[in-house]
């Protein structure tokens, strides 16, 4: 029973702890096109932030709630 897989290095800061504090990541919501993740502070155990993330889609992309990436009608020709 591994628990580290849900613990991500980052910290957050926690208003309860007052101060920046390492995170637990948790899965809150599936939905079809993406999860959303909760960040539970790792001392105090409180929610301290969300994060929608789209599936197949790295972490750390800053256009998270953007439009999905489709296929581009109009297609570049090739010179
Ligand atoms: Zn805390």
């Amino acid at each position: 029973m591994d628990q580290f897989e849900n613990l991500e290095a980052v910290s957050i800061y926690c208003p309860k702890c007052r101060q920046a504090m390492p995170v637990r990541k948790r899965l809150l919501l599936v939905l079809l096109d993406k999860e959303i993740y909760e960040y539970l502070c790792a001392r105090c155990g409180s929610s301290i932030a969300k994060k929608d993330q789209p599936f197949g889609r790295p972490s750390t992309d800053p256009t998270v709630g953007g439009l999905p990436r489709g296929p581009n009608p109009g297609q570049r020709r090739l010179r």
